[in-house]
């Protein structure tokens, strides 16, 4: 069963005056040397638990000793007078709580200044190493900002000057011819002439058809008893509390759960499915000219009577050279190409291979 006991252990102490271990912790005078229990004692647990028996326990656990101001003996905390000396009680500053804090902080700044003063030099290896490891991190960081500069000056466009040095064009005009295709459909277009026609897949429904039982693992956490946990708790009184606690235990508990699952039939939807002929537009032939020069013209054709003019298309290039003799062949649109004429000096600012920009112009 869940719950929690407690018990009251006499607890242990050393006196610092003989050097006598192991007295009592509710012997408040040392046996040998006379000397009260101070502001110096500390109490600790003995490897045997005396446990305090019967009505006697309930007298401890309630309070810490106080300290006496004038002679420093521990007294119990309901004691209105010491026991060492006769002072009053209200004449005290500190408990045994409050003294064992003091002690600590003590011991601390004893601690720091014993590091002061053996703490070793600093030899010097380590801190060459460290100078060393520095100079790494430094060239390391120079070696990173000189590839990101690298890369920014690949990156941005270089300006340069170029000369037109060639000029190229090419047109075309599709011509597209009334065609009969054959098609098949669902269903048969304005001026479709049916060949065939049967029945289909046209596509699939789900249907549930049954349900099957399945087997699902399932894990679940279940108790499995306590587990005791004990600790130990000063009572700055010469006891110790001893809690015990019962906690439940957990264990992982497997088991399989049926599930019932939905099984679907996939049934085929038909449908009429039609060949048919009908007349279609489709690209023929094309009315093709290019040339070297500075007058484009479409190229004359004559349409025949199951013939159309589709759609038109054109391309306009520029050879540019560097100071270099590096060349760069740019598409541009038609009103620029007309403006730059061979043998013109232009300002461009290149990306690798690639032109961005003719005379303040952006090439896209
Ligand atoms: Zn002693
Ligand atoms: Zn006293």
């Amino acid at each position: 069963m869940a719950g929690e006991t407690k018990k009251i252990i006499e607890a242990l102490w050393d006196c610092p005056y003989c050097g006598a271990k192991g007295i009592g912790g509710l012997t408040k005078v040392c046996p040998s040397c006379g000397h009260p229990q101070d502001a110096g004692t500390k109490f600790y647990m003995g490897d045997k638990k005396a446990y305090v028996e019967g009505d006697k326990a309930a007298n401890y656990g309630k309070g810490a000793d106080w300290t006496c101001a004038y002679c420093g003996a521990l007294n119990r905390y309901d004691a209105a007078e010491c026991s060492g000396c006769g002072a009053a009680r209200e004449e005290s500053q500190s408990d045994y709580f409050q003294n064992q804090k003091e002690n600590a902080r003590k011991a601390q700044e004893e601690a720091a200044r014993e590091q002061q003063f053996t703490a070793p030099q600093p030899t010097p290896a380590p801190q060459k190493k460290k100078v060393k490891s520095k100079k790494k991190l430094l060239i390391a960081l120079g070696a990173a900002a000189l590839l990101l500069v690298l890369l920014i000056a690949l990156l941005i466009p270089k300006a340069a000057t170029a000369e037109v040095s060639g000029k190229a064009w090419q047109r075309s005009i599709s011509i597209e011819q009334y065609t009969t295709v054959t098609e098949t459909d669902w269903s048969i277009p304005e001026g479709g002439r049916i060949r065939e026609q049967h029945e289909e897949i046209h596509h699939y429904n789900q249907v549930l058809d049954h349900y099957e039982t399945v087997a699902v693992e399932k894990s679940r956490q279940v108790q499995d008893g306590y587990d005791t946990e004990t600790d130990y708790e000063d009572n700055g009184d010469g006891t110790f509390t001893e809690t015990t606690r019962e906690v439940p235990r957990y264990k992982t508990e497997y088991y399989t759960e049926y599930e019932e699952e939905p099984v679907y039939l996939s049934v085929p939807v038909y449908a009429t499915q039609y060949t048919y002929e009908i007349e279609r537009w489709l690209p023929g032939r094309t009315a093709d000219s290019e040339g070297n020069d500075d007058a484009p013209y479409w190229q004359d054709f004559t349409l025949l009577d199951n013939e159309r003019e589709g759609t038109r298309s054109e391309q306009y290039t520029v050879t540019l050279t560097g100071k270099k003799g590096k060349t760069y062949s740019v598409n541009l649109t038609e009103s620029l190409w007309n403006s730059l004429m061979t043998g013109k000096s232009v300002k461009i600012k290149a990306t690798g291979s690639k032109v961005t920009e003719i005379d303040g112009t952006k090439i896209g």
